[in-house]
This record gives structure tokens, sequence and C-alpha cells, in this order.
């Protein structure tokens, strides 16, 4: 039996920034995961200059060898509708990566020990702590598994049962030089179709010679029909090839404002997805889950061992005094659907919301500077 003080159980972006935060804390942090990475993620792949700066990336090293795509504004519209050009900033405002290398690079990093293809399934809670499978013991365990974490659902979450979760289906592949030649969408500035009812947003995205396209929804129902018509969409713009795949893998995931998890307990907590934190306009979850694990690594530290669900509770305090308070439902949210929509599609062609609203506040949430934990 393998024992230790701290065991994150997924190794995605939110379970690595916590073993990075952690590595010098003296505690004997492990992690696994069901997957043997590089593995591949759901996801289209951008990130803020606040991802960039809160993780300390060396650009420059990453861009060896791996994808690294700068974005100078994005091209935003109501489907169908106007399309509306932010400002071509000088200076990169977002950045496309692929996950695959991403997260394998972030774990690398991290240098921590991690054990590949195992999936949790079983987990027993003793005097201590956390009996997994078996084979590890563990006085913390922390859910980084994503939105069907096991941990989560052993604190009571039902994914695919009352939570009100994004489903979203999306698809990257590199482009053959007739493909890459042909396709009008411009790596510079990815592009956001919001859907008619404003219930989500399709993307272009590309990234070199990689295109990622993908729709996203607050709303579980007929999404492979609006995934398939936006595709359709696209083609007849010259936006993506008309011999693309058809195959588009989905997932789920939560806004921050409608998840109700329970994140911390006796012995355990969560962070990023499987407590549900992203952003609730762009869906970003990579930053949210970050953050949550640089300030879950605060938290593990000046618990000075005592894992009781009292003393974690400060790190539930200290998501809530970054990312507000949850359930709280917008004017926007309040309104009945119909005056949204028309209110939503008369803003969504104004050049001073797109940008200042669309990009740089949903977007770029560049009014909340980077996370700093001492
Ligand atoms: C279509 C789509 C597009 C998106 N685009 C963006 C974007 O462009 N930018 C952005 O910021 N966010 C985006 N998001 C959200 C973002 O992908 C997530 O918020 C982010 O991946 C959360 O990171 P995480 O580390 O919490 O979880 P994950 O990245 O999901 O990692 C969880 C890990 O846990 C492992 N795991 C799961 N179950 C088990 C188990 N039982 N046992 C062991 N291991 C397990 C998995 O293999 C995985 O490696 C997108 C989401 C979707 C669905």
């Amino acid at each position: 039996m393998i024992d230790c003080d701290v065991l994150i159980v997924g190794g995605g972006p939110s379970g690595s920034s916590l073993a990075w935060a952690l590595r010098d804390s003296g505690l004997d942090v492990q992690l696994l995961d069901k997957h043997v990475f590089p593995r591949d993620k759901v996801c289209a792949g951008w990130i803020t200059p606040e991802v960039v700066s809160t993780l300390r990336l060396n650009l420059a090293d990453y861009a060896v060898g791996r994808t690294l795509q700068p974005f100078h504004g994005f091209r935003v519209s109501r489907l169908g509708g106007r399309e509306v050009h932010t400002k071509d900033s000088a200076t990169p405002v977002s950045f496309g990566i692929r996950r695959c290398e991403f997260d394998y690079y972030l774990l690398q990093r991290s240098d921590v020990t991690y054990h590949e293809c195992v999936s949790v399934k079983q987990l027993v809670r003793d005097d201590s702590g956390y009996v997994i499978g078996k084979r590890f013991h563990t006085r913390l365990l922390v859910g980084a598994g994503g939105h069907f974490c096991p941990v989560a659902r052993s604190l009571g979450a039902k994914p695919g049962g009352e939570e009100t979760a994004v489903v979203a289906q999306e698809t990257e592949f590199l482009m053959s030089p007739a493909q890459a030649a042909a396709c009008k969408v411009d790596a510079r500035f990815p592009e956001l179709f919001f859907c008619e009812d404003l219930a989500g947003y399709g993307w272009v995205v590309r990234k070199g010679d990689y295109l990622n396209v993908g729709l996203g929804r607050e709303d579980k129902h007929h999404l492979a029909e609006h995934m398939q018509s936006f595709c359709e969409f696209l083609k007849a713009r010259g936006k993506v090839p008309y011999d693309m795949g058809r195959k588009f893998p989905g997932h789920a995931y939560l806004l921050y404002p409608h998840a109700t998890r329970r994140v911390v307990d006796d012995h355990v907590l969560l962070i990023g997805d499987a407590a549900g934190l992203a952003y609730p306009q762009s869906g970003e979850g990579i930053r949210p889950g970050i953050e949550s694990a640089l300030l879950a690594a605060q938290i593990i530290r000046r618990c000075q061992g005592d894992y009781s669900s009292a003393a974690l509770s400060r790190y539930e305090h200290r998501l809530e005094e970054r990312l507000g308070r949850r359930s709280q439902k917008s004017v926007s949210e309040r309104l009945p659907g119909w005056i949204t929509a028309f209110v939503g599609s008369k803003l969504l062609s104004t050049r001073w919301f797109v940008q200042n609203i669309v990009l740089n506040r949903w977007f770029l949430h560049a009014h909340q500077p980077p996370l700093t934990v001492e």
C-alpha cells in the first residue's frame, strides 16, 4: 500500500497545478490518472495571459516542439448576424494551445510522482484519511478528476442528474496542406458565434495548421443537431473544410454560479471542474481550475496536517472571495428569454460591447488581476 500525505485524483491543469504549488511543501504528494499521458482532452484550448503569469510559464520554453498560437483579437457574431472584429492588439490577448501537449507539460513540470492507468472507483474513508482501491492511503484526498470526478461523486455530486451543465462537442484536427490553404480562418483571430437563444456559442479556432471547431450550450437538448448545423454554416463560408470528419467527442462541465457541489469534507477537497468553477459567460475553466489549485495549496500548507472539514473550510471561503457567491442569477437570466435574445442580438453587433464586455470582461477577465498567493 502506498501511503502519502496528499493524493490528487486527476492530472489535468488543476491537479498538476496543485502538485506544482506543493512541490516544496515537504509533504508527500502523489497524483494518479486513469489515462496515459500525453492524453487528449475535449477543449477549445485557449488560455489567457493571466494563466501564463499565474503559472509562471516560460513561453519560449513551452513553444519548443509544441503549438503555441498567439491570438491578437476575436471575431464575434450572433450566428448568421453581423461579424464584429475586436481591436487588433499589438500584444497577444490570448494563446492557443493543444491540451494533449499543455497538460503533459504541466504534469511533467510539477515533478510529482504520478501513477497512470489508475481509474479510481472505490473510495473508503477511515479515521486518518482515505483508502483508494486497496492500493493507496492518503491523509488528504483531492478530487481533480473533472466533471465526472469520482471524489466529487463521493461528496454527493450527481453529474447528469439535477445539475445544470454545459454540454459541448468539439473536434481538433491537423488540416492537410490543401485544407489549410483553403481555410478562411485567420489564426490570429479566433471566431465566436453566439447561438440565437444565447444559451451557448460555437467557435472555430486555428492554431497553425490545427483547426479546432466546437459548440457548447448550457442546455442538454439537441446538441448534436446544433453542432451539425453549425458545421454546415461554417462549411458554406469556407471556414472549415467540406471533407472534415463527422465525429465530435462530447463533454460536460459546470459553470460556477450554477454549481452546487460540496467542495470540502473531512480529509477531502475538490478543485477545478470537479468543484464546478468555470466562468459563466465564456466557459473558460482552466484559469479558475488553476486558481483553485493555488488557493487549495495555500490552505493545505496552513493546515499543518489537520485536514478536518473545519480546517479545510477556509479553502471554500477563499474560493468564494475570489469567484463570488454561487447561484446568483444575473439580470439577463431573470429576464424572459425573448428579451434577452433581442437585446443580445443588438448588443452583439455593437463594437463597443463586443470589445469591452464580450472580449475584455467575459473572455479575458481582464478586470481581475492574476491571483497572487503568498
Ligand atoms: C468543448 C470544451 C471546450 C473548452 N474550451 C476551453 C478553453 O478554450 N479554455 C478554457 O480555459 N477552458 C475550456 N474548457 C473548460 C476546460 O476544459 C476545463 O475547465 C478544464 O479542463 C478543467 O481542468 P481540470 O484539471 O479541473 O479537469 P480535466 O482537465 O477534466 O482533468 C481531469 C483529469 O482527471 C482524470 N480522471 C477523471 N476521472 C478519473 C478517475 N476515475 N480516475 C483517475 N483519473 C480520472 C482525467 O483522465 C483527466 O486527466 C472547455 C471545455 C469543453 C468541454
